[in-house]
């Protein structure tokens, strides 16, 4: 199988980044600058299971990639907030460079629990 120039999971997100929703601010401390924007679903992580439990081939990712979109709106457009760079940088710390899909709903409380020591409750 030739090799696609970079990382598959590029192509998905050149198409997808401008619809999300970055926040003004940090979802943990009110932060507003240096601004990262986290998925809970680990973009990667999904798009290799997609690709694998669908038997398709990453080499047509160009094409594939707005099905894989559609079929995962929520995962790339709701399930995601936006973190100040230390904030974003601490959450990977605990929970891994890529995190763990299943890890979804901790890395949810997590923040939640960050904010309320930092005095942002909901
Ligand atoms: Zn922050
Ligand atoms: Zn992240």
């Amino acid at each position: 199988m030739p090799k696609l120039k970079r990382d598959i999971v590029k192509y998905v997100r050149d198409r997808a980044k401008s619809r999300y929703e970055k926040d003004s601010e940090c979802k943990i401390c009110g932060a507003t600058e240096r601004l990262d924007f986290h998925h809970y679903y680990s973009m990667t992580l999904l798009l290799n299971k997609w690709l694998q439990d669908n038997d398709l081939n990453p080499q047509y990712i160009q094409s594939l990639r707005d099905d894989f979109i559609e079929e995962h709106e929520p995962e790339l457009f709701e399930y995601t907030v936006t973190l100040c760079h230390p904030h974003h940088l601490a959450l990977h710390k605990v929970y891994g460079k890529e995190p763990p899909l299943v890890t979804a709903k901790k890395q949810m409380r997590w923040v939640q629990i960050q904010r309320e020591k930092h005095g942002l409750v909901s």
